[in-house]
């Protein structure tokens, strides 16, 4: 038994619809109210919301739970406060239509979802941007956060002792039971009971609490300190038990902190190594030489290569040990250094220096042509600048600099 089937009577199915026959009816309905089909008639577009919503809801394994063990009052959650100020149907919408104030609106849920016992407040989830300096030192952030506490004025009873009476109307349970016949088939329905609001109490103007104004909760503002740990990563919940928002019977929900790592300008992060891409001249490359890395702390890393050592273009070598702390453990991943190789510019190589550079480079090979070849002798041009991007389309697939030659084609990927 659901306790209330207005979502299946949008769509027009039975409470015990499978997925497919609500598939079925969703995409029947949709096309029949689309708005680009019914330009000229507001109603069909109000309905078109109305089975949008009802199917987005049915076709969530999770939601449609809640909804029929606890109708649409289960999925706008308890309390109307979270963080941001959004209320629960605007986290409903957030999750429906993607963006939404926190962004994070697909992660709210979770109201009720156990099977038995007293109902609990949705989990409040935020995300949390973190640099990578942050998860590199470990830092603490102070994050207000809005939520909806029980009335300490009226201990969360709406008004003075005696003043609050049992509803008659739905005899305190705020919701009404009436009885409908389709045929043969006599259905019961459930509604939130007109005369309390669904309250199941009704409480005199003159004796309700000051303070709550008879809604038995107020919105209060709480500090909470967060931890964000060395070595934490992308995803992982930071979670604060029972600090949801508070009501008369009903279990608050966690709040959680996610972990949002902002990309970085210098190095990308892969479990816990690091990885750096050096531009290096040629002459370090071959002769050796020292680079500099800016590390995430307020550290510099001077790294020498050794004459001889001869560093290739796309070449990795690793400094061990350097990369990201672990996660409660004491030790750290590596750090991966991708090298460039940067050629000197071309009015380095005057005649002379071609000429020495010929003494102590290894001689060129041999031009190897079959004997019968016939020739034709051709000549290297630079590419147009505004042909680059088709110039380097084959050329991006062993090659990801893109300093040079302006917006390129991203036609591959990795
Ligand atoms: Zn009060
Ligand atoms: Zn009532």
């Amino acid at each position: 038994m659901v306790k209330e089937t207005k979502l299946y009577d949008a769509l027009g199915v039975a409470p015990d619809a499978n997925d497919a026959q609500l598939k079925k009816a969703y995409r029947l309905n949709a096309l029949k109210y689309h708005p680009d089909k019914n330009q000229h008639n507001p109603e069909a577009s109000e309905k078109f919301k109305e089975i949008s919503h009802a199917y987005d809801i049915l076709s969530d394994t999770q939601k449609r739970e809640i909804y029929d063990r606890y109708g649409e009052e289960g999925l706008n959650g308890a309390g109307g406060a979270d963080m941001g100020g959004m209320n629960g149907a605007e986290a409903l919408f957030s999750q429906f239509f993607g963006g939404g104030a926190g962004g994070f609106g697909g992660m709210f849920g979770g109201a009720g979802g156990r099977p038995s016992g007293p109902r609990r407040s949705r989990d409040i989830v935020h995300a949390l941007r973190v640099t990578l300096e942050d998860l590199y030192k470990g830092k603490v952030a102070k994050l207000a956060l809005t939520r909806t506490i029980t009335c300490q004025k009226c201990s969360g009873k709406g008004g003075k002792e005696g003043a609050v009476k049992k509803c008659s109307t739905c005899n305190g349970s705020g919701s009404v039971t009436f009885q409908r016949g389709m045929g043969h088939i006599i259905q019961q329905f459930q509604t939130v009971c007109h005369d309390c609001k669904g309250e199941g109490e009704i409480i005199k103007d003159k004796d309700r609490c000051k303070t709550c104004n008879g809604k038995k909760t107020i919105s209060e503002k709480k500090i909470l300190e967060v931890h964000v740990d060395k070595g934490m990563s992308n995803g992982q919940k930071i979670t604060f038990p029972e600090e949801g928002d508070q009501g008369p019977d009903i279990l608050p929900g966690d709040v959680i902190f996610v972990i949002d790592e902002q990309p970085h300008q210098r190095f990308t992060r892969k479990h816990d190594d690091l990885y750096y891409h050096a531009k290096i001249d040629l002459l370090t490359a071959l002769a050796g030489g020292s680079i500099a890395i800016q590390h995430l702390d307020n550290e510099w890393l001077k790294v020498d290569i050794i004459p001889g050592e001869t560093i290739k273009p796309g070449q990795v070598k690793v400094i061990e040990g350097r990369g990201m702390p672990s996660y409660r453990l004491h030790n750290n991943g590596n750090l991966y250094i991708e090298f460039e190789v940067e050629f000197p510019a071309d009015n380095f190589t005057t005649p002379d220096k071609l000429a020495l550079l010929e003494t102590i480079l290894p001689p060129r090979p041999e031009l190897e042509l079959p004997a019968d070849a016939m020739v034709d002798d051709v000549v290297l041009q630079d590419v147009d600048p505004s042909q680059q991007g088709r110039a380097n389309v084959r050329m991006d697939e062993d090659d990801d600099d893109d300093e040079q030659g302006g917006e390129r084609a991203q036609c591959t990927s990795q």
